[in-house]
C-alpha cells in the first residue's frame, strides 16, 4: 500500500531513479520541492530541460557541449598537436581545473569492459582514429583510469595509434591502481601528467 497521495509518490519515485539517491533522500527532496515557491520549482524544471535540450557532443573531441565544436576545440589557444584521451566528460573538467594542460582531449564515453559487454565499437575510438587521419596530432596521452579497463583500452588504443607514426604515452601512476581521475586532486594530476612515459 502506499502512504503517499499519488504526485507526491510520483515525485519520490522519479527522484528515486537517479544515481546516488536512496528512498530516504528522495522523499526528503519531494518534500523540500513541494515547500518551495512555485517560481524556484519552475527555474529548476527549466534548467533541468535546458541542460537536456542544448548539451551534445562536440563533433571534434566527442565532449559534452552547448556549442559545435566546443570551446576546446575551437580555442586558437590551445596545442593542437596533443590529444589526451579520457574516459568522460567529468575527466576533462578535472584536466582543465589543474590549470596545466594546453592540449586538446578526446572523451571516449566508456572504457572497454567485456566483463559488461563494452567492446571497442561501443565507446568513441572510431572518432578518434578518424580525427588523427586528418589532423596534424603527433602525441596522444592516454589518461584513462589506472584499473583494469582503462589499462585495457590504453593498451588497445596505442596498438591502433602506433602504426599510423604517433607517439603514445600513458600518464604516470601518481593516481593511485583503481582511483579515478575525476577525484584526484589537481597535484596529484599534474604529477601523473608531467610524469607520462611513452607506450
Ligand atoms: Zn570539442
Amino acid at each position: 500500500m502506499n502512504y503517499y497521495i499519488e504526485p507526491i509518490a510520483r515525485l519520490i519515485n522519479e527522484l528515486s531513479r537517479l544515481p546516488g539517491i536512496g528512498g530516504k533522500t528522495a522523499q526528503r527532496l519531494a518534500f523540500h520541492i513541494i515547500n518551495m515557491p512555485k517560481d524556484r520549482v519552475l527555474d529548476l524544471t527549466k534548467a533541468i530541460i535546458k541542460a537536456r535540450e542544448q548539451v551534445r557532443y562536440c563533433s571534434v573531441c566527442c565532449n559534452l557541449t552547448d556549442k559545435d565544436p566546443c570551446a576546446i576545440c575551437s580555442s586558437q589557444a590551445r596545442d593542437r598537436s596533443v590529444i589526451c584521451v579520457v574516459k568522460d566528460s567529468r575527466d576533462v573538467v578535472a584536466m582543465e581545473k589543474m590549470q596545466d594542460y594546453k592540449g586538446l582531449y578526446h572523451v571516449l564515453h566508456g572504457t572497454i569492459s567485456p566483463m559488461e559487454g563494452v567492446g571497442p565499437d561501443d565507446i568513441r575510438i572510431k572518432e578518434l582514429i578518424q580525427r588523427i587521419s586528418n589532423d596534424q596530432v603527433k602525441e596522444v596521452i592516454m589518461a584513462t583510469n589506472p584499473d583494469v579497463e582503462g589499462e585495457a583500452t590504453a593498451v588497445y588504443i596505442s596498438r591502433l595509434l602506433k602504426p599510423m607514426g604517433i607517439k603514445v604515452t600513458r600518464i604516470a601512476h601518481g593516481i593511485p591502481v583503481g582511483g579515478d581521475l575525476e577525484y584526484a586532486d589537481e597535484v596529484t594530476l599534474a604529477k601523473a601528467l608531467e610524469g607520462r612515459r611513452e607506450m
